[in-house]
């Protein structure tokens, strides 16, 4: 097969008009951070944040032209303002943030944790897969671009989701439907995204994929609470955060941090899941408290918020999640499985009974 390159895709964009005075879009300099891999294409088109929006038939057309390369299998271009535009929130009617209109999705729920390797993808995984047991039609979107591991933990690995040129088409697996920037950049070696360019692809990815009929869409945040998550969590209309902690002390302060986040922009938070609580001896089944537990559930009800649950650390839930067959599929009878098929059952129904409003959605005005 053809192997496409660098100079390939500038000469393809040499033909795409700007739309601002006759000039094409690489005469503008506006063409940013060009990433190839086997055959899958993404970049930016750097534009000045007042044309933004106005921009988007030409940005359709970058993407038509590229995909037209002999060679292209996807092609991923999305605009982002020179200014950083997209973190600074814009007030609207009502909400008080600008939102993703995503038709076809009931509810969306946000998995985060105030800092990286609590377990977040690991719970994220499971409740996806615990609330498609229970019945729902589950979406996953691992917005972890700085650590993707939704195609590993779903068995998905080295696949990659269709695209016809308008819409990509969602790979599907342990009834859950999911995407992931990790289906194009490899895990070990993710991009180094320039700030203003990760809510860009974020944005593109959750809008270029045709998802269908979805009832809860679990989104596995990036980890932490910088710009990236707020913006996120104003732009897309989440019904609700829930915050993964570890027992430690500090875990915990760093969700408070979490929690606070999500307050700030009124996104309702759904409880806390306390990850790795306690250990289970592999041979004899002995419980032992590593760090002091119940930090998640003294701190929840100081913050006055739920409780949902707490999961051990077992090497049965690495070693699952790691093999692409989360244990809430491997083995569903298993107690592990069992807590996140309740955790998921609480989050379903705060989200189904109005405990939480999903704030209206608002278009973004393309
Ligand atoms: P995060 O998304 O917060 O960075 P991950 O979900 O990637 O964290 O988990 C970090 C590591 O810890 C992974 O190797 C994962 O398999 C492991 N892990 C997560 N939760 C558990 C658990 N309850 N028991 C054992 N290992 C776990």
């Amino acid at each position: 097969m053809t192997q496409v390159t660098k100079d390939h895709i500038i000469d393809a964009l040499k033909t795409v008009d700007s739309g601002t005075g006759g000039l094409d879009v690489t005469a503008r300099g506006w063409v940013q951070d060009i990433v190839i891999k086997d055959g899958h294409v993404a970049f930016a088109l750097e534009v000045p944040p007042d044309l933004g929006p106005k921009l988007e038939p030409v940005r359709a057309q970058a993407e038509k032209a590229v995909y037209d390369l002999p060679g292209v299998l996807s092609a991923t271009v999305v605009l982002t303002a020179e200014k950083k535009a997209a973190q600074s929130p814009q007030p609207n009617s009502g909400s008080g943030r600008e939102q993703l209109a995503l038709p076809g999705i009931k509810s969306i729920v946000a998995i985060a944790s105030g800092k990286g390797g609590v377990g977040k993808s690991t719970t994220a995984v499971n409740v996806a897969v615990a609330l498609a047991k229970l019945g729902k039609r589950v979406a996953l979107f691992d917005a972890d671009i700085f650590g993707p591991s939704m195609p590993r933990m779903l068995g998905l690995a080295g696949q990659k989701p269709h695209s016809d040129g308008t819409k990509v088409h969602p790979l599907e697996n342990h009834g859950v439907k999911v995407m992931s920037i990790g289906f194009m950049v490899a895990e070990d070696n993710p991009v180094v995204w320039r700030s203003p360019m990760v809510m860009g692809a974020l944005e593109q990815m959750l809008k270029d994929v045709d998802w269908g009929d979805i009832d809860i869409m679990v989104v596995d945040m990036p980890p932490g609470t910088g710009d990236t998550q707020l913006t996120m969590s104003q732009r897309v209309p989440l019904a609700g955060a829930v915050i993964v902690s570890t027992p430690q002390d500090i875990a915990l302060l760093d969700a408070r941090k979490g929690l606070n986040m999500f307050r700030k922009v009124e996104v309702p938070i759904l409880g806390m899941i306390e990850n790795m609580s306690h250990y289970i001896c592999p041979s004899c089944g002995h419980r032992e408290d590593i760090f002091s537990t119940g930090g998640a559930e003294k701190t929840a009800k100081e913050l006055e918020t739920d409780f949902l649950g707490d999961l051990p650390l077992d090497l049965k839930i690495r070693e699952t999640s790691d093999a692409g067959t989360p244990i809430v599929s491997a083995d569903p009878d298993s107690p592990h499985a069992k807590a996140y098929l309740d955790i998921a059952a609480k989050i379903a129904a705060k989200v189904d009974d109005g405990t939480t409003k999903s704030a209206p959605n608002i278009s973004m005005g393309s």
